[in-house]
């Protein structure tokens, strides 16, 4: 076993890692010893020398991201069972082999051990996306582990990390991953069918130039929901992206689906997406800005979603966000019918459920309506929150009766 740089961290820093907890950061490291790069696999140790985990360095305020509490040769066969352990879970929920359903998230970060990695599944695809610089260089061990996992089933597998390591966090030292070096593109095959299913409809995923990993899979329990309800409905989608809300809705029986989003890119993909759905219902598309469309248009729907980008990325833009969903759901509060529905969402991770609450409340009591609260929501099970990692959590809505 070749020997892996030791970084210890300050007595009394241990606590951390030994509740498992997977990252490390700089303010609890003491010292390195030897000569550490970004992205090198490192063993850490306490003040007083005992082995607590092994993980992936990169300079910056989380500097070790930990896929391993047990000393770990991190090679082929590691890696192979930490994605196998992925596949198992998503397994006994039902999701590998699914004639409903053939998209789904195979990895998500923390919650799967996997700090620094997403992978999602799209009939036949996998689409990686690397969080940290470490993970990155593992992508062939990760897509060699995906062929031996998934067989014949798996047709391509397609690298989509230039965006998630160019905006996340601490930016890349040129000297340690140059630009030519990160390009998405294919680590195996060459490109597959596009069209996949989710609880019975069909979307056509575009991973190569769409937003995130392609679409918005975190959405599919909630997209279930709004079906339960959309029934002779007519129904405003906010923040449509790719129809996925609009889809359901429509092949719910209702009676009419408005769709908005601000993107024209966004809007071809619900086009093509509501084309590929037949329904009865009548659907139109808006490129609009969603808060202006809810402005002026009041008193039209009976069901409503608002499903907004993150408005927060960081701590210090935790209260402009804040302020953000009071506003918006103020102005869809206002604009829904009587006894009408609306479906409300946060993805920002630094916008607790209980902060969310509270921005709605505030839009309610401005408002001055009644309103029931339906359900609380939130992440399906293959956005999984570890136990030890509560960050993990970041996906929270309501469904709302407004009198
Ligand atoms: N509901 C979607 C996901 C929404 S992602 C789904 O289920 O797949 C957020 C979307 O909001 C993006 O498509 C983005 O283009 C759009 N957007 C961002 N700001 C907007 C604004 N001010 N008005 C309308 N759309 C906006």
């Amino acid at each position: 076993m070749s020997q892996l740089t030791k970084l210890y961290l300050h007595a009394g820093k241990d606590q951390s890692p030994k509740r498992f907890h997977p990252w490390i950061f700089s303010g609890a490291v003491k010292r390195v010893e030897g000569d550490v790069k970004n992205g090198d696999v490192i063993e850490v140790y306490s003040a007083s020398n005992e082995y607590l985990c092994t993980g992936h360095y990169q300079k910056g305020s989380i500097m070790v991201r930990i896929f391993s509490f047990e000393k770990v040769v991190p090679d082929a066969t590691f890696w192979k069972s930490k994605i196998q352990s992925a596949y198992n879970y998503r397994q006994s929920i039902g999701l590998t082999d699914n004639a409903n359903t053939d998209v789904y998230r195979l990895v998500y970060g923390e919650g799967d051990g996997l700090p620094g990695l997403i992978i999602d599944y799209y009939n036949g695809t996998a689409v990686i996306q690397a969080h940290s610089i470490g993970m990155y260089r593992e992508r062939h061990f990760i897509t060699e582990a995906l062929k031996e996992i998934y067989g014949d089933k798996l047709k391509a597998v397609y690298d989509k990390s230039k965006e998630s390591l160019g905006v996340s966090g601490d930016k890349i030292p040129s000297e340690i991953l140059s630009e030519s070096e990160l390009k998405n593109g294919y680590l195996f095959g060459t490109g597959n069918e596009k069209k996949v299913i989710e609880n019975g409809n069909t979307f056509q995923i575009d991973w190569e130039e769409g937003q995130k990993t392609g679409f918005f899979i975190d959405q599919r329990e909630n997209r279930k929901l709004v079906a339960e309800y959309a029934h002779g409905k007519k129904v405003l989608d906010c923040f449509c992206y790719a129809g996925g809300f609009s889809v359901y809705a429509l092949n719910a029986g209702a009676l009419e689906v408005h769709s908005v989003d601000s993107s024209k890119a966004a809007i071809a993909l619900t086009d093509n997406n509501i084309s590929l759905n037949k329904s009865t219902g009548v659907q139109t598309s808006f490129v609009a800005d969603a808060f202006d469309f809810l402005g002026s248009n009041v008193g039209k729907y009976d069901m409503m979603i608002i499903d907004p980008p993150a408005f927060a990325k960081h701590r210090d833009a935790r209260h402009q966000a804040v302020m953000g969903y009071r506003r918006l759901n103020a102005l869809a509060i206002k604009g829904i019918k009587p006894g009408g529905i609306i479906f409300t969402f946060s993805c920002s991770q630094v916008v607790d459920k209980y902060l969310f609450h509270g921005a709605i409340t505030a839009a309610a009591i401005e408002t001055g309506r009644n309103i029931r609260i339906l359900k609380y929501l939130s992440q399906p099970a293959d956005h999984p929150i570890s136990i030890y990692h509560p960050e993990g959590e970041y996906l929270k809505g309501m469904i709302l009766y407004v009198e």
